[in-house]
């Protein structure tokens, strides 16, 4: 649990010369300090702030992790004469959370990049006037069927039967057997535990014996 925004450590940036009111240093200006009760500004370093390191505003994901990751952690405000309020400058964070949340959010970046491009090839892939006369075509056999789900079965079924029909004989040969088995084969994953049956080393005959009965159920469901 990260603690809520009001009890945060706070640290400020001093507009004016200022001094340690526990070790006495001279701060000079621009100086950071934090608040006591009973003293006046303490010093990062007699508040034991001074391991962490300053991570700017700006980087929101990496903020939240750097946050989450961090068991000490503290806001970093200025007063805006401009706008007479204190506004956030970034967070103090421990280095090694930084590290942790910098290395989880290049992680994503790179995780988005692949997904990207899979996406990019898969629409290349895609006829989208088949795509849609199937989507229509389910919606239309299982009218209870959930919103936007017959363009995800759509999609697959295209994918699937792509290599195998020409695309405009797959759009032409568009029949119920057809449409009804790519709905099944989607509940089948979707709806039920049939994936995690193949995981623990089911044979898939077994496992659809298994699910069979929530596939039929669901589908006489769909069907409306
Ligand atoms: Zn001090």
């Amino acid at each position: 649990m990260t603690a809520p925004t009001e009890t945060a450590i706070k640290v400020f940036i001093s507009h004016r010369e200022s001094k340690c009111d526990e070790c006495g240093e001279e701060l000079g200006r621009q100086a950071w300090f934090t608040l006591e009760e009973n003293k006046g500004a303490v010093c990062l370093s007699c508040a034991d702030l001074d391991e962490l390191v300053f991570l700017p505003t700006g980087d929101a994901a990496l903020t939240r992790r750097a946050k989450k990751h961090s068991t000490l952690s503290a806001v970093v405000l200025q007063f805006s004469r401009a706008r007479g309020r204190y506004e956030r400058q970034g967070l103090l964070v421990e280095d090694d959370a930084l590290a942790q949340a910098e290395a989880e959010c290049l992680a994503d970046s790179e995780v988005r990049a692949r997904r990207n491009e899979r996406a990019r090839e898969r629409r290349v892939e895609l006829d989208e006037e088949y795509v849609k006369q199937f989507a229509k075509c389910i919606r239309d056999l299982f009218p209870g069927c959930p919103e936007n789900r017959e363009q995800i079965i759509a999609e697959h079924a295209c994918l699937k039967y792509s290599g195998r029909v020409g695309r405009t004989a797959g759009a032409k040969s568009l029949d119920e057997a057809m449409v009804t088995l790519a709905v099944k084969a989607h509940i089948r994953h979707r709806e039920t535990n049939y994936d995690s049956l193949l995981a623990k080393g089911w044979h898939r005959n077994e496992a659809r014996a298994q699910v069979k009965n929530r596939v039929e159920a669901l589908l006489v469901t769909w069907r409306g």
